[in-house]
């Protein structure tokens, strides 16, 4: 176990309220490798243990009530536990957890998802959205026959063989250990603020598939991508016989209801969906043209005079995912929560920024649509909150900066005050999240920030 050895106020606040936290953790350090199932919920000296949650809200293991911007890592638009979800999966639990067959209710969510989503002529279900990237490349592989995909620096697209490089590490090149340096040689990893170089290396490679991206820009938008980026790969892409590709696992029903690609009107030839579409249960998906999806349908492939594509998966769209995704999908069908959940992180975007000029702390807070990012200045540079532009530090500025040590004791401020942020450092708003909510995060974030000024962070 961890041993208290801190003179930090931050780190005794946040360890004289999260005991038995730390008890799970050194519990969990023992049988869990790092005490932990995911690399994002990294956060030292330990992270809370949650309990129960409902709505905006969430507990842990020591009764402690935060607001949580986690939001089961973006799956989340309605929040913890919405009545709609609960009683869908519930009524489910009942009827079969797994039926072994085909079922009404995949139908009734791929039609949901084929309304929302402008791309979707087909969808195909998976149990994450790793499995959709993996299931996109290899169908986009698969009908133009070439081997490389253009990737852009710091675009996350899970965590599966063919895009561990540059997306977590590596962001320079190399090849992360237990990967096939073969792999990585089958990417391009390049920069979004030189649209020419993508243009050159299509023009001098005739051997490349597909260009994925997130559509947001890296991380659900912490490096933003320049204006017209999207059309212009879309041009580009099309130009070249390349196939275009957008990771909406975040952006997907949050971006707008018809994700990123809806709220921007540039359309992919297939998109990877995953989060919301379950809502909140597990599940992925991979959407678009027909002709590319049904490589997948043996008849269509052979019609086609392709060889029909393998996939398999023993939880795709499973009866409880399904159910959720249905809930879920169906109610964004016919309320706009996209558009609430937006204007409630504006306010957040607006009030955090009020707080930063307020104290005085050169820091800066972006983001768009329900999405908000906390830019914590590790280079200490000269920033004006009121001012601040994303886009002038780049990826190197931005993500390839991100300071964890600085993130952890910011967000260990946060936690003491009753606050979850992620660790980009920000947070995804949802649909439920409402003024109190907002409030009481503008409190804790101005308490924070005067710890951390306090102890030299600022
Ligand atoms: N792509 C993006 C953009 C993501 O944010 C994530 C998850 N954070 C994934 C892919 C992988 O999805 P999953 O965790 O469901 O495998």
């Amino acid at each position: 176990m961890t041993e208290p050895t801190t003179n930090s106020h931050i780190e005794r606040a946040y360890r004289a309220r999260t005991p038995r936290s730390a008890a799970l953790y050194g519990r969990a350090r023992q049988s869990i490798p790092a005490g932990l199932t995911h690399d994002s919920r990294t956060l030292l000296p330990y992270p809370i243990y949650a309990s129960k949650a409902a709505g905006s809200r969430k507990w842990d293991v020591d009764g402690n009530e935060y607001v949580d911007y986690f939001g089961g890592h973006g799956a989340l638009l309605l929040g913890h536990g919405h009545a709609s979800v609960i009683a869908a999966v519930a009524r489910q639990l009942e009827l079969g957890t797994h039926w072994g067959a085909a079922h009404e209710l995949e139908v009734a969510w791929a039609e949901l998802v084929a309304r929302l989503i402008g791309c979707a002529e087909r969808v195909r279900f998976t149990a994450s959205g790793t499995e959709a990237s993996h299931l996109a490349l290899r169908l986009a592989r698969a009908f133009t026959g070439k081997r490389k995909v253009i990737r852009f620096v710091g675009h996350f697209h899970g965590w599966h063989d063919g895009v561990a490089a540059g997306g977590m590490s590596h962001f320079h090149g190399g090849v992360p250990a237990g990967i096939l340096p073969g792999l990585v040689e089958e990417t391009l990893l390049l920069p979004v603020d030189d649209l020419e170089r993508v243009a050159r290396t299509l023009e001098a490679a005739n051997d490349v598939a597909a260009m994925v991206l997130e559509p947001s820009g890296a991380s659900w938008g912490q490096v933003p991508l320049p204006p017209g980026f999207l059309a212009s790969v879309r041009a580009l892409s099309r130009q070249h016989g390349v196939l275009l590709i957008f990771d909406e696992v975040i952006t997907g029903f949050r971006w707008s209801r018809g994700g990123a690609q809806g709220r921007f009107g540039v359309a992919p030839d297939l998109c990877i969906l995953a989060k919301i579409l379950a809502g909140g249960l597990p599940g992925g998906a991979v959407a678009g043209r027909a002709d590319i999806l049904d490589q997948l349908d043996a008849g269509a492939a052979a019609a086609a005079k392709r060889e029909k594509i393998g996939h398999q998966g023993t939880f795709n769209a499973n009866p409880l995912s399904a159910a959720a995704g249905v809930a879920m999908l169906s109610r964004l069908q016919h309320e706009d929560l996209c558009a609430v959940a937006e204007r409630t992180a504006a306010e957040l975007r607006h009030g955090l920024t009020q707080v930063l000029i307020e104290e005085a702390v050169p820091w800066g807070i972006y983001g768009e649509a329900s999405a908000f990012l906390i830019f914590p200045n590790p280079k200490r540079l000269a920033i004006d909150p009121a001012r601040f532009d994303p886009l002038a530090l780049g990826f190197e500025g931005l993500k390839g900066a991100r300071n964890p040590e600085l993130c952890y004791r910011l967000r260990l401020a946060m936690l003491a005050n009753g606050v979850d942020i992620m660790g980009a450092p920000g947070g995804l708003v949802s649909a439920v999240h409402g003024p109190d909510d907002v409030a009481r995060t503008l409190e804790a974030f101005r308490t924070a920030v005067r710890w951390l000024k306090s102890e030299g962070d600022v």
